[in-house]
């Protein structure tokens, strides 16, 4: 029976998937009606308990009678320790034999600490030492991931809820600072603890480096001994292997309950080129977006900026009116508002001219010019659409299925991801509380059509150019 309950698990779920969290299942005794299961960790009991149990019992029942509850449990340490190596592989005897050889798992060999810790001072991304706290300026849009960066940095962020925390939002918005806030302050405050900072682009790097010079091994056994793994830019982490190892690192430091965290320029659903269990793993823990600094914040982050530069350039200083108009100018990002800032002390230094409204207007134009496109409400694009297809509003939003409806509605939504900076989940939210998987399907659908309709992508462009005028 369990030969067949593997066997539709795997049918159902996809080899991926199986093998990341079923293939270290076994069976431990079937008695008075119930199936006593083993898993070989804490964090893959919670997970298979909340995700899959349902599913479980299901195939479960439909063996027979004999088979009524089921019970997931965690093997014995002491079992569990062997077992951790081969957690990915299926046991021998268990796999149908015309099921495909599961991938070979990598042995857990301990190698010599000192090795492994200055393997580890070796992989580290560089910081940069004005990502501080001190130097991060706190707003409505990153309130709850600037608390939950300080927690973890605090150390009091232990327990499953926080782990892994996810941070995504557009360029610019402050992740960088934020994790490398962080890890300077662990590394301060906590030298014994094992912190290690890596962008996506650079965990690639350091893996296939390791693959050449033979080295993997230390360089996986390494990352499994950290107590804080950092991980920026997520979206760049492209390559099944990888992906895959990088699961497996995750995994190993979330079951010894080390933390662990990531950041992006989109919520894990998004990350398209992502392997399918990356991205679970990624959603299972706490996700928090920051969005862009209201008035207060970008004031505050100009005036910061300001001061920071006035300390190699002395008697630099901006008048009221200018820093009023960055303001209300430009207000995409942390970034762009230092970029601002940046420029204008070029601009001073070059000529000598004292900062005024007209020079910043004319120095700083393409920043407003960016923010101006991405200024485009959501609202915006519901009324020119309707308007454009004859459609009413409240149709557009209903959840009618009329194919004069859909189609709007999908441009719509389309218009939405492209011209504004707002997510998935909040576009569907904005369309009637539609599910993220119901605006990403009209995104593709769109999309495709552009690439072959040569009159659609006409409209799509006039429509366009309505909304960014
Ligand atoms: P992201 O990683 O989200 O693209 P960064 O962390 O690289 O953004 O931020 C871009 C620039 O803007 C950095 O120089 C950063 O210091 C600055 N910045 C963004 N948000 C803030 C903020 N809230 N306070 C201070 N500086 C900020
Ligand atoms: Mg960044």
């Amino acid at each position: 029976a369990w030969a067949r309950v593997r066997g539709r698990l795997k049918a159902d779920l996809g080899d991926e998937v199986f093998s990341c969290w079923f293939a270290g299942m076994n069976v431990e005794q079937i008695e008075g009606g119930t199936v006593w299961l083993s898993v070989p960790s804490r964090f893959l009991k919670t997970w298979i308990s909340t995700h899959y149990r349902d599913k479980l019992a299901a195939l479960w029942q439909a063996e027979g009678p004999a088979y009524r509850k089921v019970e997931v449990s965690v093997r014995s340490a002491m079992r569990a320790k062997v077992e951790t190596p081969a957690r990915f592989a299926a046991p021998e005897a268990a796999r149908p034999a015309s099921a495909p050889a599961p991938r070979a798992a990598v042995p857990l060999r301990p190698v010599a600490d000192a090795a492994s810790a200055r393997l580890f001072d070796d992989i580290s991304s560089p910081l940069d030492p004005r990502y501080t706290f001190e130097n991060f300026v706190e707003g409505a849009s990153n309130r709850l991931a600037l608390a939950a960066a300080r927690q973890v940095a605090d150390g009091s962020a232990s327990g499953v809820k926080f782990n892994p925390l996810y941070i995504h939002s557009s360029v610019g918005q402050g992740k960088t600072h934020l994790l490398q806030a962080l890890t300077h302050r662990l590394k301060a405050e906590h030298p014994e603890m094992r912190v290690l900072y890596l962008t996506a682009e650079h965990f690639m790097y350091r893996f296939v480096q390791s693959l050449q010079t033979q080295s993997a091994l230390a360089f996986k056994e390494a990352l499994r001994t950290i107590d804080l793994l950092v991980i920026d830019d997520m979206q760049f982490l492209h390559g099944k292997q990888i992906q895959q190892e990088f699961c497996h690192t995750v995994n190993t430091l979330i079951d010894g309950a080390r933390q662990v965290i990531v950041a992006a320029d989109r919520p894990p659903v998004e990350l398209e080129t992502m392997d399918e269990r990356v991205r679970s793993r990624l959603s299972g823990g706490l996700l928090i977006e920051i969005g862009a600094p209201d008035a207060a914040t970008r004031r505050s982050i100009i005036e910061r900026r300001i001061a920071l530069t006035a300390q190699h350039m002395p008697g630099f200083s901006v008048p009221d009116d200018v820093i009023d108009f960055i303001v209300r100018n430009v207000t995409t990002s942390g970034r762009d508002l230092e970029g601002a800032v940046t420029r204008l002390a070029g601009h001073n230094q070059l000529t000598g001219l004292t900062l005024s409204l007209t020079m910043a207007e004319t120095t700083l134009k393409d920043l407003i010019r960016v923010t101006d496109t991405r200024r485009v409400k959501i609202e915006d694009i519901q009324r020119v659409v309707s308007k454009h297809y004859n459609v009413s509003k409240q149709d557009l939003l209903s959840s009618r299925r009329t194919r004069s409806i859909v189609w709007p509605r999908q441009i719509a939504m389309y218009l939405a991801k492209s011209l504004t900076l707002r997510s998935l989940p909040e576009i569907g939210r904005r369309f009637g509380g539609r599910d993220h998987t119901t605006v990403l399907h009209a995104v593709r659908k769109v999309e495709e059509m552009i690439g072959s309709d040569e009159a659609l992508t006409q409209e799509i462009e006039v429509l366009k150019r309505m909304l960014e005028a």
